[in-house]
């Protein structure tokens, strides 16, 4: 039989991320045993329910001991809390990686918490949905979807490896960076979009000439796309920008620089400039289009996602 890449992995925290990286472990028989532990009781029954892991562990303890991978799965602001509380009881030699989705200050502030018999190596996969919870997971999440591993000093290369390999198992592809490259692209591919998508629901949420009504009828002409965005998780996204504070502010910055331009053009009428700037992002659109990133289908293809995330939920039940 094939030796398979680890023993036991341990998952924190059963919510969106989870739940599907435990879903799809098992798919894929990456390790002999999964077990998985998360804070609330509703959850962990959800977890038993649904069949995500072979054991659910009643307490952060039970869920590390004896395992040779433990994966981090939880808000960032909770890392140092769950790392003191399992550091004692980790088997020498293993590996905890995460997929927190800021990681220059997440780094620093806990990577002097493990033993030196402990590889923490950081990594952040680039797929998730707007839902979150247990009840969101699906296990094809990370196929031909990014992933990106941002090793410490101390990791050894072997260790690297295989959370690269154990990437490449679920679908994803993987990609090597430093955690201060990592932050600045998520800055302005993910981390401002989520901040601009908040702010103009929330402003549209303020305007008093406009009724709510209005708002709700009338949404399918743009404002939609920002709704779906700004109902992410508010736990989640308010650890982000805590953590990737001095990135997502440069790229405020450059987008407020970028928007008086754009003012200014629409106030002096200046429709040479107006047509040159969405002329380039159709060519971006374009760009994400042949890369897979996303398809040309009406709706943003989006219709054809839910009713294939739907699909998968319906054959879970
Ligand atoms: P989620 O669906 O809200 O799940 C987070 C889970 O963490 C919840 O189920 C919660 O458990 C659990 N949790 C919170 N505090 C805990 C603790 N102290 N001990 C044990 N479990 C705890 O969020 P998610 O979308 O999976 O995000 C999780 C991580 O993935 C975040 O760090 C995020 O940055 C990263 N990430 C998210 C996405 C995305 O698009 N969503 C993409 C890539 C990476 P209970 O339900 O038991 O309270």
């Amino acid at each position: 039989m094939k030796k398979k890449l680890f023993n036991q992995i341990s998952v924190i925290g059963l919510g969106l991320i989870g739940s599907s990286f435990s879903l799809a472990i098992k798919k894929n028989k990456i390790a002999n045993k999964v077990v998985g532990y998360s804070r609330s009781s509703s959850t962990r029954k959800a977890a038993k329910k649904l069949n995500l892991v072979d054991t659910v562990a009643n307490s952060l303890v039970k869920s590390v001991k004896g395992s040779d991978l433990i994966i981090i799965c939880t808000p960032l602001s909770t890392y140092p809390k769950i790392i003191n509380e399992m550091t004692p009881h980790l088997e020498k030699n293993s590996i905890v990686t995460d997929v927190g989705s800021a990681k220059l200050t997440t780094i620093n502030e806990v990577s002097g918490l493990f033993s030196k018999f402990i590889q923490f190596i950081p990594a952040h996969p680039i797929a998730g949905t707007e839902q979150s919870g247990p009840y969101a997971g699906f296990p094809e999440l990370f196929i031909d979807r990014w992933c990106i591993l941002t090793p410490l000093k101390n990791n050894k290369p072997s260790s690297v490896n295989k959370i690269k390999t154990l990437w490449k198992s679920l679908g994803s592809k993987v990609e090597i960076m430093s955690p201060e490259r990592h932050d600045r692209v998520m800055a302005i591919t993910s981390h401002l979009p989520h901040l601009i998508a908040y702010n103009i629901v929330s402003t549209a949420a303020d305007l008093e000439t406009v009724t709510k009504q209005e708002i709700i009828k009338y949404s399918a002409s743009g404002f939609r796309d920002f709704t779906r965005i700004a109902s992410s998780d508010p736990v989640m996204w308010r650890d982000i920008f805590l953590k990737n504070k001095d990135a997502v502010l440069e790229m405020i910055g450059r987008f407020s620089e970028d928007l008086s331009a754009l003012q200014k053009a629409v106030r002096w009428e200046d429709s040479k400039t107006l047509h040159k700037i969405f002329s380039r992002t159709r060519k971006v659109r374009e760009k994400i289009i042949s890369a897979g990133q996303d398809t040309d289908a009406v709706d943003f293809g989006r219709s054809n996602t839910r009713k294939k995330i739907s699909k998968i939920k319906n054959r879970k039940k």
